[in-house]
């Protein structure tokens, strides 16, 4: 097997372009399961690891621009107070062995639906900057990054170079079922973020179809109901509808993990939850005079 090891960012995607079966490795905490367990055997490996700008992160005219090499760990430490949704989601990731290693470019280059960073990089409505030599770059909104069950929208000589997102406008939180609190794979899983400016909410639903989705219905509905001059109380009517439209979005299946029944149950629980939490949080930040837009 070739080992690749460019070590800028031009010379990756001249390997890529030249090799494009080549398996792109940063973190290697799904690459290296697979290939210590012979389920994959790729002709080359591409090491992204000695390429410094992929493990940058910058504020690129107010939005965020966090390189695909950044792992969870450092998403959390640095950037927890300016994206909560995703460090609260790096934070269910595996270990603080996984954490340090795994990245947000490999959750995404993986597609699994049950990745946790999927469903807040939706509800934020964030972008996927991708690359190759012979097209340049391309812009790929979050919603339509996923394809298919551990598919993704990449043509065979691009690589994810960044995701980019508005640092949070408002609350976000997000939350996720498991066996267990920790080393879990999602049973299902929910982002909410909310975009006071637009008078939007945005939702992320993880591992309840074959890609992570939004509940656009439930977005709409919510958006024109909330009160958000007054910032008055949620009715519970309202939380409990915006539950049922997040369940109405989601096509899961019966599995080892747990039942499609009982992935649509959690989902309006979580989707009640995380919204009575958010809205909270956008009213405290009215009762203390704070700008939460
Ligand atoms: C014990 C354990 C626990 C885990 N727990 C969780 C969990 O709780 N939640 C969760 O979501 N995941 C979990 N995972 C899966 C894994 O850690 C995550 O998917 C992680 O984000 C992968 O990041 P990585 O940098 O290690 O990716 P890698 O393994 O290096 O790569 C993953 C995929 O992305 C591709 N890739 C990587 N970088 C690029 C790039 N720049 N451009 C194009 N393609 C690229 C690779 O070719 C590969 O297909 C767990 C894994 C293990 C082993």
């Amino acid at each position: 097997m070739d080992f690749l090891r460019p070590t800028t960012w031009e010379d990756a995607l001249a390997a890529k372009a030249g090799q494009p079966d080549a398996l792109p490795v940063q973190g290697g905490t799904d690459v290296m399961v697979e290939i210590n367990f012979d389920l994959h055997r790729p002709a080359a490996l591409l090491d992204l690891n000695p390429v410094r700008e992929l493990a940058e992160w910058d504020v690129v005219d107010g939005r965020l621009r966090v390189g695909a090499g950044v792992p969870y760990v450092r998403l959390i430490e640095e950037l927890g107070d300016r994206l909560p949704g995703l460090a609260q989601a790096s934070r269910t990731v595996g270990s603080p062995q996984i954490r340090n290693r795994g990245t947000v470019g490999g959750n995404l280059g993986a597609a699994s639906p049950a990745g946790d960073s999927h469903p807040p990089l939706i509800a934020g409505d964030a972008e996927i900057e991708v690359a190759s030599a012979a097209r340049g770059v391309r812009m790929i909104p979050a919603t339509e990054f996923y394809t298919g069950v551990k598919r993704n929208a990449l043509e065979p000589d691009e690589l994810i170079r960044a995701f980019w997102t508005d640092p949070a406008p408002g609350p976000q939180y997000f939350s996720k079922i498991g066996t267990r609190n920790a080393m879990v794979i999602a049973v299902c899983s929910f982002a909410i973020a909310l975009h006071p400016g637009r008078r939007r909410v945005g939702t992320g639903v993880g591992s309840a179809a074959p890609t992570p989705r939004r509940a656009t219905a439930a977005e709409d509905f919510l958006s024109a109901e909330l009160d958000w001059e007054g910032r008055g109380p949620l009715s519970i009517s309202a939380a409990k509808e915006f539950g049922e439209l997040v369940k109405r979005a989601a096509s899961p299946i019966d599995d080892v993990r747990g039942t499609a029944d009982y992935r649509r149950h959690a989902l309006s629980v979580m989707a009640r939850r995380t919204l009575t939490w958010a809205w909270n949080d956008y009213r405290d930040g009215a009762k203390a005079g704070k700008e939460a837009s």
